[in-house]
């Protein structure tokens, strides 16, 4: 339902916290954030139910746990299992190294749980989104892809059908958020040493209003340098950037 993914030089949890309670109003059934330490360590936290209960969990577990500069966020509107915790986002691999949020539905998940059950994967959520996790994971480490996230999300972006905004984080790659988009939408905030993703400008107009709106199969990388965009085979695109110059 919301999303929002930062790299830059603030607290990633404040900033992806703040930005989830703008995307408030548009309703949800559970929250969760991944956060990268910079040095190889990736946390989730999620819980369903309101913010304020991820914020409890937060406290409970602390937050020092999960310092670091960047990091993703989600609120969740359950299209594919219950919204209970285990099926809230983000979602990672078998290795926990990658970590996903999704908004919309991946319709052909069904063939791809079961490809990934026949090579032995065990599924732990009852999600659509659940099945771009491990695919992502497998792509990062085997094959031409390997070592290369944006790459490896190009090629998993290539076999999901149906709707989606995905926005993907890697524990090896800290300085990076990785975003893709088809018929669900996905901005870019551009700020000074930092880079906001999100299904919404409210998520980050208070630090930004220069944004880009993502075209249709189009994947954007995020560094806090910058961003830059190309379709799902690589090829460089082109994103419409604007002015946010109105209040929200
Ligand atoms: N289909 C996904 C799920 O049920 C994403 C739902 C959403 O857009 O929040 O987990």
């Amino acid at each position: 339902c919301g999303i929002v993914g930062y790299v830059g030089h603030r607290s990633a949890l404040d900033v992806v916290l703040d930005g989830l309670r703008r995307l408030e109003y548009r309703g949800y059934d559970s929250a969760g954030v991944a956060m990268l330490d910079g040095q190889g360590g990736l946390r989730v936290e999620r819980k369903a139910g309101r913010l304020a209960n991820l914020e409890a969990r937060l406290d409970e577990v602390g937050r020092d746990g999960l310092a670091g500069t960047t990091g993703i966020g989600h609120t969740r509107w359950a299209t594919h299992g219950a919204p209970i915790d285990k099926n809230s986002h983000p979602h990672r691999d078998a290795t926990g190294r990658v970590a996903v949020v999704h908004n919309g539905i991946i319709e052909n998940f069904v063939a791809l749980r079961s490809e990934l059950e026949a090579e032995g994967v065990e599924l732990s959520s009852d999600t659509d989104t659940e099945t771009a996790a491990h695919l992502v994971g497998r792509a990062y480490r085997d094959g031409e892809t390997a070592g290369d996230l944006p790459a490896s999300v190009r090629a998993v972006c290539r076999r999901l059908e149906g709707a989606f905004t995905l926005v993907v984080t890697h524990g090896d790659e800290p300085g990076m958020v990785v975003a893709a988009r088809r018929s669900s939408p996905l901005v870019v905030g551009v700020g000074d040493g930092e880079t906001f993703v999100a299904s919404d400008v409210a998520a980050f107009i208070e630090h930004t209003r220069d944004a880009v709106e993502l075209g249709q199969d189009q994947v954007v990388v995020i560094t806090r340098e910058g961003y830059e965009v190309t379709d799902f085979h690589g090829e460089a695109a082109r994103a419409t950037p604007f002015r946010v110059d109105w209040d929200l």
